[in-house]
């Protein structure tokens, strides 16, 4: 591998911050008032790029509602109450496309990204 950083000759001798990441992700959340690192996820759970992911999942999981600035898709059902909201396109569109399928429901999914909606027709 090469360096990366031939300059950097002024780390201090002797400091074990080797594994130091500078650039840890934080993650807020109004509902709770709260803030958090994303180090555990980063350190304990090796979820590296997917730690906000793995965080706004498990905020929902345990307060059952996603943290700020985390956008979801969800899809919603016309004909009875049930709706998602994953992260993830995917997911979402296979949920609704099951969903229509085993109830010839039709299903609406709401884009993250986007002012935008999809129907899905059984
Ligand atoms: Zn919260
Ligand atoms: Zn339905």
């Amino acid at each position: 591998m090469p360096e990366r950083n031939p300059d950097d000759s002024g780390s201090e001798p002797g400091t074990a911050t080797a594994e130091e990441v500078d650039d840890v992700p934080t993650i807020s959340c109004a509902r709770c008032d709260q803030e958090w690192t994303l180090s555990y996820e980063l350190d304990e759970l090796m979820v590296g790029n997917q730690a906000v992911e793995q965080f706004a999942l498990d905020h929902k999981r345990h307060t059952g509602h996603f943290p700020d600035d985390v956008q979801t898709w969800q899809a919603t059902c016309r004909q009875c109450p049930e709706k998602i909201d994953r992260l993830s396109e995917t997911a979402v569109t296979r949920w609704a496309e099951t969903h229509a399928r085993h109830t010839r429901h039709r299903v609406e999914i709401r884009h993250a990204d986007a002012e935008e909606t999809t129907l899905v027709d059984p």
